[in-house]
């Protein structure tokens, strides 16, 4: 049995090179254990989406407001999305054109801020995106970053979380023009609100990047920035379970100058099969059931924390309120680095990616961490009882990583409890020519 990848996948047989790697992927995905934190299954729908006609046209602009000709459906594809994200989310204006969240990010800084602008975001070691001012991102040498952390770790398992005393000073000495609040490693809610005091009282405007929580937010899970932030950006594709892309919200006053900065200010001609994608999506994430898949992430992570901390693994904060856990390695084996514990999971099947921990003293390329993450498991049917099964898996193979035997037994293992659980039992196929949902 194989598993077809695209519901258009029958048209591969044009090109058996490419339709090989795709099914080896789809082959993949569905035999090993996703657990990317950033990472989700889409739905049928979703890819059919993004595999369709709308790749062929050109549409620079804005619905209504094109350069080129022939964009009568286009504009009704992009204005259904606009008018989804913001009905979703409760937004007055919304941009979803920004091919990724770092687009988005760029298209915001560009926005409001003049180079050499001051921005306070996140440490990077602490959880900040590389588009919070990596020293290698572009934008750190256009605008000036200062940042913030996480409390100490504390014996209690208190500490490790969002410092905002840190946060209140760090503002008031340097003044920013922007506080940007949000994080790519960081397993607790990130409440908006004492963002939002501090940015008013220091005169900053404040931007909520929910690249990770935008399933969560828009599903209930976790209190909503909108309303709140100035500007929301976002990815839609981790939590929020859409295709690959950004997205940006804001305020109505600020329509204009987010627009015009991503296009024609970041951007070219915007992805229209993604965008359809990303309508799609919104519509799923406002449908009555995904608040239920929210509250489901949500549970298996804690799940999966607390088997983890069973089998003697120290949890950064102790613990998780969203869809990710970040583990620090060094209680359960002081040698096991995180490269080390992702390499020997990626060989038993469970695919996960190492990560700093808060303070590492490794570098960011070895790290002392990993980072796992519900939101795609979750998706493909799996409960708490089988996060269970996982944190043992994780345990058993970090224990034997020398034993290659060992570790092809739980690869076996792994493989069994995947067949449980096929992330597109719709796209299976007996011979990878053909889907259950496949258009042929
Ligand atoms: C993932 C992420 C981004 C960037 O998203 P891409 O689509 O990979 O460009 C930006 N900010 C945060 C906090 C993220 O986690």
């Amino acid at each position: 049995m194989t598993v077809s990848a695209t519901p258009f996948a029958p048209w591969l047989g044009a090109d058996p090179a490419v339709a090989r790697l795709l099914a080896a992927e789809a082959e993949r995905q569905s035999t090993t254990l996703q657990l990317i934190a950033s990472e989700n299954f889409t739905s049928p729908a979703v890819l059919a989406a993004t595999g369709s006609v709308l790749t062929n046209k050109y549409a620079e602009g804005y619905p209504h407001r094109r350069y080129y000709g022939g964009n009568r459906v286009i504009d009704e594809v992009e204005d259904l999305a606009r008018s989804r994200a913001t009905a979703l989310f409760g937004a007055d204006h919304a941009n979803v054109q920004p091919h990724a969240g770092a687009n988005a990010n760029l298209a915001v800084y560009q926005a409001l801020l003049q180079p050499g602008d001051t921005v306070l975001a996140m440490r990077l070691d602490h959880g900040g995106h590389l588009t919070h001012g990596s020293p290698a991102s572009i934008t750190s040498k256009i605008w000036r970053f200062v940042s913030y952390g996480v409390t100490p770790a504390s014996e209690d398992g208190t500490g490790e979380v969002i410092d905002f005393d840190q946060v209140a000073d760090v503002a008031k000495r340097e003044q920013p023009k922007l506080i940007v609040a949000g994080s790519t490693a960081y397993s607790r809610v990130i409440d908006p609100a004492p963002f939002r005091e501090i940015a008013q009282a220091v005169g900053a405007m404040f931007m909520f990047d929910a690249a990770h929580p935008a399933g969560l937010i828009a599903g209930g899970a976790h209190p909503s920035p909108v309303g709140l932030a100035d500007v929301v950006t976002f990815t839609t594709h981790k939590t929020l379970r859409g295709p690959r892309g950004g997205a940006i919200l804001c305020r109505a006053d600020l329509a204009k100058a987010i627009d015009g900065a991503v296009f024609p200010g970041l951007q070219g001609g915007p992805l229209e099969h993604v965008v359809a994608a990303k309508a799609v999506a919104f519509g799923e994430a406002g449908a009555p059931e995904f608040p239920r898949y929210a509250a489901a992430v949500v549970a298996n992570a804690r799940a999966l924390a607390e088997s983890m901390s069973a089998e003697g693994f120290r949890l950064v904060s102790g613990g998780t309120d969203n869809h990710m856990i970040l583990v620090d390695l060094r209680p359960f084996d002081p040698e096991l680095t995180g490269k080390e514990a992702q390499e020997v999971l990626d060989r038993a099947g469970i695919t996960c990616n190492r990560n700093t921990i808060p303070d590492d003293p490794r570098s960011p390329f070895v790290t002392s961490g990993l980072r796992l993450g519900t939101a795609a498991e979750t998706t493909a049917g799996m409960g708490p009882a089988e996060m269970a099964r996982i944190a043992s898996l994780i345990g058993r193979t970090l224990r034997a990583r020398s034993d290659e035997e060992a570790v092809a037994g739980i690869r076996a293992d792994v493989r069994d409890l995947c067949a449980d659980f096929p992330p597109y039992p719709s796209l299976v196929g007996l011979d990878g020519s053909q889907g259950a949902a496949g258009a042929g």
